[in-house]
């Protein structure tokens, strides 16, 4: 019987271990809804509430009810609330496998995000049309020295081979901030290290990361036929995103773009469309710096909310600037697996949603379930609130199909 675990906090580690299958659930005190401990949880098709005050007063043994969507959780449910719930899960029936698109036939690209090699399967039987963003961690967390580029190569062609008809987007590593890796220690001491030498940044002390990383990916290209792309994380000038892009032709990768996660990358993705060949919006990251709100602390979840119109308008900015420029404009924080975000996204023009394989399927019935102008009528709805709440009951209020799930 599938146990809910409840704990004050847990590590990404410890979630990396739980045993498949066994774990229905987890109920956090603390921890933010995009923490990387609850990313991997999702990846595992565990949902999670966090943030939880009282959650280390639940009697060891109760039956808890936890909804990973709404963030409701119920000690002790009557037998009809159990019912409720089963059939809800039950109701939502088989996925369907059909390439992303709104009701009147717009594509948008419905790919996943992977943590590692484990999560190709759910990523392949989920229907994705490819891979949205690789995070590339996984090879070096917990090592005491770099990961051979024999053994990089060898991980990325599993990847690419999984999708040989579709896209697959690779981050370079993101080491740093919660992510530290032992042979990569931060030069001094960071008080703040979210605001640190983290991502991209890190690459210019450590030149020796990136070469080996794009040569690994260069030669795992070499006779796959799924299309690759190579981003950087935490970009925040021209300059950073031309060294990177010229970096990634120099070792014969032609299509590099980069990751939108900091308001400045946003506010001037005009500028950065000159040299990027596609963006990534990564909204976990991009909601914990425009609201100043660390996204691991369960009590500023609220504050984060990526429903915000504030965070709207910049992803507006960045849709319009890929448009003109004619890129690929993608969102893949935790944010575009919400059925309800997806479809305002598509309607302030975002091209493709990358998002955790066991949330395919609902975003991509919401989709079909509304042409584009009702999801660009829903967009102008949300931004036009002023909170994020208010927000969001005026998109759904414009989005019938999504029903009350
Ligand atoms: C993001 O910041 O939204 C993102 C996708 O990257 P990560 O969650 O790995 O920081
Ligand atoms: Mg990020």
């Amino acid at each position: 019987m599938p146990y809910v675990i409840v704990a004050r906090d847990l590590a990404p580690s410890d979630v990396a271990v739980l045993p498949h299958g066994s774990v229905a659930a987890l109920l956090l005190e603390e921890s933010g809804p995009t923490s990387h401990t609850v990313i991997l949880a999702r990846a595992m098709g565990v949902p999670a509430v966090v943030g939880c005050a009282g959650a280390l007063r639940v009697p060891e043994g109760a039956v808890v009810l936890v909804d990973g969507d709404t963030g409701q959780v119920r000690v002790a449910p009557t037998a009809a609330e159990l019912a409720r719930t089963t059939g809800r899960r039950a109701a939502h029936g088989p996925a369907t496998y059909r390439p992303g698109r709104t009701a009147d036939g717009c594509p948008v690209a419905l790919l996943a995000n992977i943590g590692s090699l484990r999560d190709l399967p759910a990523a392949v039987g989920c229907g994705a049309e490819g891979v949205g963003l690789l995070r590339t961690e996984f090879l070096y967390l917990g090592r005491r020295a770099r990961p051979q580029v024999a053994e990089q190569r060898d991980a990325y062609r599993t990847v690419l081979d999984a999708f040989p008809e579709g896209q697959v987007v690779v981050r370079t590593l993101d080491a740093g901030a919660d992510k530290p890796l032992a042979f990569l220690p931060p030069a001094r001491h960071e008080p703040n290290p979210a605001l640190g030498v983290r991502g991209v940044r890190a690459y210019a002390a450590h030149p020796e990361i990136l070469t080996e990383q794009l040569a690994a990916l260069a030669e795992a290209a070499a006779g796959a036929t799924a299309r690759l792309g190579v981003m950087a994380p935490m970009v925040t000038t021209v300059e950073e995103a031309e060294r990177f892009v010229r970096a990634c032709h120099d070792a014969g990768l032609p299509w590099a773009g980069v990751m939108v996660e900091v308001p400045a990358a946003a506010l001037r993705a005009r500028d950065l469309a000159e040299v990027a060949e596609f963006f990534s919006i990564g909204t976990n990251d991009l909601a914990q710096f425009t609201f100043a709100a660390d996204r691991q602390l369960g009590g500023l979840g609220p504050l984060g909310d990526p429903w915000h119109p504030a965070l709207l308008d910049l992803v507006a900015l960045v849709a319009e600037a890929s448009a003109r420029a004619g890129r690929q404009c993608c969102v893949c924080g935790e944010a575009a697996a919400d059925p309800a975000l997806a479809c305002v996204f598509a309607g302030l023009g975002v091209t493709a949603l990358s998002m955790a394989p066991a949330a395919l399927g609902a975003v991509r019935r919401a989709l079909a379930g509304h042409t584009l102008d009702r999801c660009r009528a829903a967009a102008a709805a949300a931004r036009a609130a002023t909170g994020a709440q208010a927000a969001r009951a005026a998109a759904r209020a414009l989005l019938p199909a999504l029903g009350d799930a």
